[in-house]
């Protein structure tokens, strides 16, 4: 997930602030000598005593296509790459050896994760019509027996009309016909509510008998391309096959079931293996005066097995890459480390974000910030900001509305409350304050997880964007004598 495509995502409508320097901000009285503002007053805000280094990163990221280059070479060169797909350790040693290219200290860090491998999969309406339908096996999701498996559905459109069925489904293949709502500003994309169909669907149709699901796919709009995405089992039912239907075939499931008795044929043959070795990819820079204090910046390089992964994560991961080789490449020596932390494992199972909030645990209290990318590589409109003490996260989301400011011109225009991302959600119990930065993402659910996602969806100018605001946030706190929950 984006920080979006994960099961954990709660979607919210946060409060959102004007970008506006707040006053209370204005009491800080030091500089950090990189900022090239000594002459500004000492009670300039964050905003502007980095005013002229953020017009650089700006000026620098203007019609840059390193982010895109990268991407390129992720997508187009290596593919897409669930845990477990021997493209994922091929894309963990390109970022390592990107990052060492670019100047950056990089390596490896040991992370065990889940293998679970798609086979043959596909279902038929066979009756009361013959129609082939498209489908795609939920990660995760068990095989059915050897050749199929054939029953009548019980299509429903929430929990509720299940538990009201209850027996009524014993032996049939449950359908979720449960519609995504369309985005709106006010709520933004309602992935968060359609997606607890897909995650928990099966177990809870299990409970009641059913030996197979299929869930209409998370998605607003469809051009009938199925959705995959995670799935997980309950200790307490049955484990049945799951997998996602096109929204076009959950509607003509329905409108079938409406008039009669239907039967489906389910064939999935996919597999859970041995779990296997994959890493986490580091590169950083250095601190010039607090080098044990650190930035993180992150995104995750797994995906799904199908598209290429373009803007979930691969954006995010280059996004976050490129932002620390500009940094160093305009000589920037920001007082604290800033390191680029690309996960591993964020789609099935969040290994690499639960295993470096695990290693790191020592360098909790000495990480100042965890940023994340995970809602696709468009452009940026705001952040969104967390913290586990009530008074940390006051204190962080108003340094952040005010460095906002620096980024209007590129449309950064809100901060408000919100999830950082899945990756970094682990070090915030730990009390590292969280940022996630929010995209313009109404397009991202039409593509996400599905074969669709690839380059092409992709704004080289966007994803340039994206770096800037990256940049100049992660310098920020990364240089600034005070921390930004402080
Ligand atoms: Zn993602």
């Amino acid at each position: 997930m984006k920080r979006l495509c994960l099961v954990l995502f709660a979607a919210c409508a946060a409060p959102v602030y004007e970008a506006k320097p707040p006053a209370w901000v204005a009491d800080t009285s030091t500089f950090g000598s990189g900022s090239g503002s000594s002459a500004v007053a000492a009670t300039a805000t964050l905003a502007d005593r980095y005013r002229p280094v953020a017009q650089k990163i700006l000026a620098a990221t203007r019609g840059d296509r390193g982010a895109y280059d990268k991407l390129a070479q992720l997508t187009d060169t290596i593919g897409h790459r669930l845990a477990g797909e021997p493209s994922l350790d091929k894309a963990i040693a390109w970022a390592a050896e990107t990052m060492k290219n670019d100047g950056l200290d990089s390596h490896t860090e040991k992370v065990m994760v889940p293998h679970w491998q798609r086979g043959a999969e596909d279902a038929d309406i066979v009756g009361p019509i013959t129609r082939p339908m498209h489908i795609i096996g939920l990660g995760g999701t068990v095989a059915t027996p050897k050749g199929g498996i054939t029953a009548p559905i019980v299509v429903v459109h929430d929990f509720k009309e299940l538990e009201a069925k209850g027996d009524a489904v014993k032996g049939a293949i449950v359908v979720y016909n449960a519609a995504m709502p369309k985005w709106t500003e006010e709520h933004g994309s309602g992935y968060g509510e359609a997606v607890a169909y897909r995650f928990g669907g099966a177990s809870a149709a299990a409970k009641h008998g059913a030996v197979a699901v299929l869930v209409r796919s998370v998605t607003a709009h469809s051009l009938r391309t199925p959705h995959t995405g995670a799935m997980g089992y309950a200790d307490d039912a049955p484990k049945i096959p799951a997998a996602a239907v096109t929204v076009e075939d959950a509607e003509l499931l329905d409108r079938l079931a409406q008039r009669g008795s239907t039967t489906v044929h389910l064939r999935v043959d996919d597999q859970v293996l041995p779990d296997v070795e994959s890493a986490n990819v580091i590169g950083e820079l250095r601190g010039r005066e607090k080098p044990d204090e650190i930035v993180v910046i992150g995104g995750h390089i797994d995906s799904w097995d199908v598209g290429q992964g373009a803007h979930d994560d691969g954006a995010g991961c280059v996004t976050m890459m490129q932002a620390l080789a500009l940094i160093k490449k305009l000589g920037l020596a920001p007082r604290r480390t800033i390191r680029v932390v690309l996960f591993t494992n964020e789609e099935n199972g969040l290994r690499g974000g639960k295993g470096y909030a695990q290693q790191h645990a020592s360098e909790m209290s000495k990480t100042v910030l965890a940023v994340e990318s995970d809602s696709g590589g468009f452009s940026p409109v705001g952040f969104d900001t967390g913290a586990k003490d009530p008074e940390a996260a006051k204190h962080l989301r108003a340094h952040v509305t005010d460095i906002a400011t620096l980024l209007r011109a590129i449309g950064v225009r809100k901060v408000g409350d919100g999830h950082g991302g899945s990756d970094i959600g682990p070090m915030e119990p730990l009390g590292v304050p969280q940022v996630g930065l929010d995209v313009d993402n109404r397009t991202y659910f039409d593509i996400h997880h599905t074969e669709a996602d690839t380059l092409d969806k992709v704004d080289p100018a966007q994803l340039a964007d994206d770096v800037a605001a990256v940049a100049v946030l992660a310098y920020i706190a990364a240089d600034a004598p005070e921390r930004l929950d402080q």
